[in-house]
């Protein structure tokens, strides 16, 4: 059996390209491991998960997968959609939305974060943090976007002041497109 699923890898590819309509990235196909910046496992792993930007040059890294997309293609048209832009939007180096500095006002119900988290991917408390909870400091940031390819969906009913439920996003939102050209100009 041909280890590379390539209609598989040309569908993720083609999905992932669509951030380079808005900034000057291209992600493209190479079968020579020492040369990719990018490695990414269909089939390992535990879900989905990406190196973030330059850290995927990091020892740990070298030689090994970078990201993991398991059993993606198993999921509906735009959920892997959304996973393909969300997962290639950390290794172009975007964070989640919720943990800019601009969600620092977000005053979240943190035993019902853990348990809405716990039940949805299994994820445990130190988990919830690194990815939902913790603010990130950095100087690159917009004003939060609750239509970001980066947020995950989020009832209202998990903090004391969101007003509306941040939804699963679908698409690159319109700040998501303006932005990335200003860390990647043409
Ligand atoms: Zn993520």
């Amino acid at each position: 059996m041909d280890i590379y699923d390539y209609e598989l890898i040309t569908k993720a590819l083609n999905t992932a390209n669509e951030w380079s309509a808005y900034g000057n990235i291209k992600f493209i196909l190479t079968t020579n491991k020492a040369t990719s910046d990018i490695r990414v496992a269909f089939r390992a792993g535990n879900g989905y998960l990406s190196a973030v930007g330059t850290h995927a040059t990091e020892a740990a890294y070298v030689n090994h997968t970078t990201m993991w997309l398991q059993n993606l293609d198993k999921q509906p048209k735009d959920e892997f959609k959304r996973v393909v832009l969300h997962e290639f939007g950390h290794s172009i180096g975007l964070l989640h939305e919720i943990q800019s500095p601009a969600a620092a006002s977000i005053k979240w119900k943190v035993p019902e974060v853990n348990a809405h988290f716990k039940k949805l991917y299994g994820w445990e408390p130190d988990k919830v943090y690194t990815n939902v909870l913790q603010i990130v400091p950095t100087n690159a940031y917009t004003k939060f976007d609750p239509l970001s390819i980066m947020v995950y969906a989020i009832p209202k009913e998990l903090t004391t002041n969101l007003t509306a439920d941040i939804e699963w996003p679908t698409a690159l939102s319109k700040i998501d497109k303006e932005t990335i050209v200003t860390y990647y100009p043409f």
